[in-house]
């Protein structure tokens, strides 16, 4: 039993400010929420163990991939770290039987969630993935479902919870806090969040056989709205990508991982 955890930093318990993620200098809180970050980790890994997980692969996907505190991590598991890298989710394959996400955040737009967005709040506006608006939650699960991998197990806000059990019916939720705006929410504490993580992977990892890969039809088409004209202007038209309006693009390939090849 082999299990993929993908991280993000937005969704961890306590992580509400732009100096919690590392937007601009490097702050003591964004310390404090790698160290966070970390523990949540090291909780998940735990759960897929205890639940029978033989190997376990962790993404360190948020910014530059450069958040983890590598010799704080458990000792049982392996970790990608750094940027540049050549697909999204790399190490993902169909040899994987569950998959994690950890640290997640809502999809841009959505009201109530804590620091919505979808890859860059600079730059998109909005993405569809075959016609159906989605986030990184949505790409995750197209990714996984690309491979055959079932989406088990999600932690983040309520709202970044909620959209993903719209997504994959029966992926077990571990609510890190409620977001009375997009920078202020009412906290759940780290511990509390760390064991239920613990508990609820472990679960995640016993019942990931019943729970449906997230399949989409090929070819793909991602479009992505961008919040100015002008960053529709930046993208160069070749085949598999077209300009529907002044700020949308449609990217298109044979299947997702192709698709996000082109993206811009
Ligand atoms: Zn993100």
């Amino acid at each position: 039993m082999r299990v993929y955890i993908t991280t993000d930093l937005e969704g961890v318990a306590g992580v509400l400010l732009d100096q919690q993620v590392g937007v601009g200098e490097d702050h003591a809180e964004y310390q404090r929420a790698r160290r966070l970050l970390t523990r949540e980790v090291n909780a998940a890994v735990e759960g897929a163990l205890a639940g029978g997980a033989t190997e376990v692969l962790v993404d360190d996907g948020h910014a530059v991939g450069s958040n983890f505190i590598f010799d704080e991590l458990h000792p049982k598991a392996r970790y990608v770290m750094g940027t540049a890298r050549p697909t999204w989710l790399p190490g993902l394959s169909e040899e994987f039987d569950a998959t994690f996400f950890i640290g997640c955040h809502a999809m841009a737009g959505t009201q109530g969630a804590v620091r919505d967005h979808t890859m860059s709040s600079a730059a998109w506006h909005n993405m569809w993935i075959n016609g159906k608006l989605m986030g990184e939650i949505g790409l995750w699960a197209c990714v996984a479902g690309h491979y055959g991998v079932p989406c088990a197990l999600v932690s983040g806000c309520a709202k970044a919870c909620e959209e993903a059990a719209g997504l994959v019916p029966g992926i077990e939720t571990v609510e890190t806090k409620r977001g009375l705006s997009r920078y202020s929410a009412i906290l759940e504490p780290a511990e509390k969040v760390q064991s239920m993580i613990r508990e609820r992977a472990e679960q995640a990892v016993a019942k990931a056989k019943a729970i449906a890969p997230y399949r989409l039809d090929t070819p793909v088409e991602i479009r992505v709205e961008y919040n100015l004209t002008g960053q529709a202007d930046e993208v160069t038209i070749m085949p598999g990508r077209e300009r529907l309006d002044a700020r949308t693009i449609a990217y298109r390939g044979a299947d997702i991982l192709d698709a996000m090849r082109m993206l811009f």
